[in-house]
């Protein structure tokens, strides 16, 4: 079997159709964590994300906040410990406290260890202490450059004080931020150390992205393209960086680094792969699940739910997705076209 083989170990036909604690796919592989997107919208337009003009799905198209609440129920029911709220921008989605609201039941009860979100800091000021009463104890930010005029440029708009703001609100609130910044070769290259700094000074990790090919955007994305392996090589002319064992199952691989004092994190889909040990599946806000952020396999949830499945006939609707669980991806950012159709603002990131 090569490497990117993605016929599963076991057919999928023979997996049990039971109503058990665990996900477990074809490969072995246990499926803990959700990420789900509540929307497509955002208030931003990053350049590698999204479009310029981008057409938003129509309103009876996306998942209300009961169906998004009852997906998101039914895979904690069937052993998910950590989900994770995305978008478009989560923090746009009207009504969105009120979800995680009424998500955070799973956290006391203790079905769910971990309830969290992405977001881009633009809104998060008003919201910090809500998400934080509610259970929320870790949040990523999203933050490439701390320039005014490239946050500007790279967001279409966007002003990073807000940011920086909402960052600030989210820490005065007792949560602990992480921050994601996206390695773009002709924009934030050069600040990098510097971003890494900032973060680190301020008590928070931060964990740098390569670009992937999702969706259609306004530029050449081979243009933007910067190694990680090239960015970790650069810093260790000047750095002590110390591996740091992985248990997180996801793209993530992460260093201390001695000099700063903090954790900086690396994502390298294109030059690494992670599937063997990957124990995510996704969830767009029009309820597909996407058991592979870099194949364009998907199963469509919200047709179950909307044709007024039974909780029974769900679950066996999401056994049957996760049985056929991709082994792996095979991003190429060489290639002309993305390697799947979909932005990342409807998969989540
Ligand atoms: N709007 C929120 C935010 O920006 O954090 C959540 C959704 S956003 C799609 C999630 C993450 O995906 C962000 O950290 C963003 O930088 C990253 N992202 C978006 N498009 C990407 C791409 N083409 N390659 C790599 N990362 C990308
Ligand atoms: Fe919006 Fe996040 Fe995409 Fe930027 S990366 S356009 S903030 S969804």
């Amino acid at each position: 079997m090569t490497p990117y083989d993605d016929s599963p170990a076991q057919a999928v036909s023979t997996a049990p159709r039971t109503t058990g604690p665990s996900l477990i796919d074809g490969f072995g592989r246990a499926v803990t964590y959700l990420r789900v997107s509540v929307t497509d919208r955002c208030d931003l337009r990053c350049v590698y994300c999204m479009a310029e003009h981008m057409t938003f799905l129509p309103k009876a198209e996306v998942l209300t906040l009961e169906e998004l609440d009852r997906l998101a129920s039914t895979f904690v029911g069937l052993g998910v410990r950590k989900l994770r709220l995305t978008g478009g921008e989560p923090l746009v989605r009207k009504g969105f406290i009120d979800l995680v609201a009424r998500l955070s039941r799973h956290l006391s009860s203790g079905a769910l260890d971990e309830l969290t979100l992405t977001t881009n800091g633009s809104q998060l000021e008003r919201y910090a202490s809500d998400l934080a009463r509610h259970g929320v104890k870790r949040i990523n930010v999203s933050l490439d450059t701390l320039k005014p005029a490239l946050f500007r440029a790279l967001t279409r708009g966007g002003d990073v004080t807000r940011v920086i703001a909402g960052i600030d609100a989210a820490q005065a609130a007792g949560m602990t931020v992480k921050i994601n910044a996206v390695a773009l070769k002709h924009d934030n290259a050069g600040e990098i150390p510097a971003l890494i700094q900032w973060a680190h000074g301020r008590g928070c990790d931060i964990t740098l992205i390569e670009t992937m090919p999702l969706g259609e955007v306004d530029q050449d994305r081979t243009d933007q393209f910067l190694s990680l392996q090239d960015v970790r090589r650069d810093l260790s002319s000047f750095w002590t960086l110390t591996d740091i064992p992985d248990s997180t199952g996801g793209p993530a691989r992460y260093v201390h680094v001695a000099e700063t004092g903090g954790r900086l994190g690396l994502i390298t889909p294109l030059s690494n792969h992670f599937c063997d040990t990957c124990n995510r599946v996704r969830l767009t806000c029009t309820g597909t699940l996407h058991t592979c952020l870099g194949r364009d396999d998907a199963s469509d949830l919200r047709a179950v739910i909307r044709r007024g499945a039974s909780d029974a006939e769900l679950v066996d609707a999401i056994h049957l997705a996760i049985g056929a669980k991709p082994k792996g991806h095979d991003f190429q950012i060489a290639a002309a076209q993305p390697a799947v159709a979909r932005h990342m603002s409807t998969t989540g990131g």
